[in-house]
């Protein structure tokens, strides 16, 4: 699960961790109240306002509405005209950003919609850093990566000057060590106050994130001010699904609104979804089955649009709802479904196949191959159904035929 940034500085701060001030606003009203007290308080005449959305990309993302309008902007207005100037300057910007698109590369070319907005306080930027902490599967712990190359695109950073990124390991046991750290800090060029700072900084930031079961913070850039403090100027977390119900505060954080709706749904009915790029629709029960399923389609040169394992137990109306998912793909141009009745009986399948498509309607050529408990009955049932489905005898059959008829 993924939060806002704003959320992400919320956790920060709540560890001890430096993040500018902030408040959010969903509305032009909030964005300009948030103006004074943030000016006043923090002494810098200057203030940000950015975009809150699921994807990075924003201060060199644009709006569909305003093409000249970036996703992050610095308001300088207060230098000048006082503070009125920067709330007149903030109101004109929420007015423009609430409510529209933004379009970054991480957005895709359809964007994102602004619903909120996080009004900062302005930061003077010595140096822009990059910090992040993330879950390495294959070592089965978290590592840092430090670069002096901040507030690029760490992407281009790794494949171009791959060794201008540090690493280390954080033992799970122990946590980041100091001499780790340390070393971090001085690879980063850091010195004196800013140093020790640092230290601190990314030793709480390891912590955070395994007492958070976090999969990834992102802070780009991590930012040297001109006083040298260290400080978070943007935060990007992820969090490992699993382990969510150990963090019920962090669970509430969810924003529906950010989120595909086809998963959604898949986790409301407690569905295993996972969207891919292919036409070929799959539902199979039990995770090892819709991985052969996934293989064997693509050995027979096809490719499947999504991972969707129905499980064990699943009932009628999950079948009705996965059916109702997997065609509301626009790039689905069949559907293979491939079951083993162990747990679930193969009647139950039948009846959410025909339920669902009864709802639905089946705009695409639908393969089923049924297998295991009340086999017979199953077949049964979708061949009196009068549904336009192909049977298959078995898997090998069905991935031939579903590729055959989606050419
Ligand atoms: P992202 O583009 O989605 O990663 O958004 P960021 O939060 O990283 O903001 C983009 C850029 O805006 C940063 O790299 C900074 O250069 C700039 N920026 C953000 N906050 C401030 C600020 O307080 N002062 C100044 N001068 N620039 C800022
Ligand atoms: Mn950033």
């Amino acid at each position: 699960m993924k939060i806002h940034e704003y959320q992400a500085k919320q956790l920060m701060a709540a560890h001890g961790i430096p993040v500018p001030l902030g408040k959010v606003a969903v509305s032009v009203e909030a964005a300009v109240a948030a103006v004074r007290p943030l000016v006043e308080q923090s002494g810098n005449p200057v203030v940000v306002v950015k975009s809150q959305i699921h994807a990075g990309g924003r201060g060199k993302g644009t709006f569909k509405e305003h093409p000249d309008l970036r996703g992050v902007n610095v308001v300088t207005a207060g230098l000048q005209g006082g503070v009125e100037a920067t709330e007149a300057a903030v109101a004109d910007l929420a007015e423009r950003m609430l409510g529209s698109t933004l379009v970054t590369i991480q957005t895709g070319p359809s964007g994102k919609r602004v619903n909120r907005l996080y009004v900062e306080q302005g930061v003077n930027i010595d140096r822009e850093l990059y910090l992040a902490v993330l879950l390495d599967r294959a070592l089965a712990r978290n590592i840092v990566m430090a670069s002096t190359e901040g507030g690029m695109d760490i992407e281009k950073v790794a494949e171009e000057t791959p060794d201008k990124i540090l690493r280390a390991e954080v033992d799970p046991a122990v946590g980041l060590a100091t001499f780790q750290a340390n070393g971090l800090g001085w690879g980063l060029g850091l010195e004196g106050p800013a140093h020790t700072e640092f230290v601190l900084f990314v030793k709480t930031l390891t912590a955070m994130a395994t007492q958070l079961d976090t999969d990834l913070i992102e802070i780009n850039p991590l930012v040297v001010t001109k006083e040298a403090t260290v400080i978070a100027l943007d935060g990007k977390m992820g969090f490992d699904d699993n382990a969510l119900y150990r963090h019920p505060d962090i669970a509430n954080m969810r924003d529906e609104t950010e989120e595909d709706p086809a998963e959604l749904e898949a986790k409301e009915t407690g569905l295993s979804y996972i969207k891919l790029n292919g036409t070929i629709g799959c539902m199979v029960n039990g995770a090892g089955l819709a991985m052969s399923t996934m293989d064997i389609i693509k050995h027979f040169g096809g490719e499947p649009a999504n991972f969707l394992d129905v499980g064990g137990g699943a009932n009628a109306e999950q079948v009705a709802a996965a059916i109702r998912i997997i065609t509301a793909d626009p790039n689905v141009k069949g559907i293979f479904v491939n079951i083993f009745g162990g747990i679930m009986r193969c009647d139950t399948i039948a009846a959410g196949i025909i339920s669902g498509v009864k709802e639905v309607g089946l705009p695409v050529p639908m393969v089923v191959r049924l297998e295991g408990t009340n086999v017979e009955l199953g077949k049964q049932m979708l061949d009196e159904s009068g549904l336009n489905l192909v049977t298959a005898t078995d898997m090998k059959e069905g991935a031939q035929k579903i590729v055959e008829l989606t050419r």
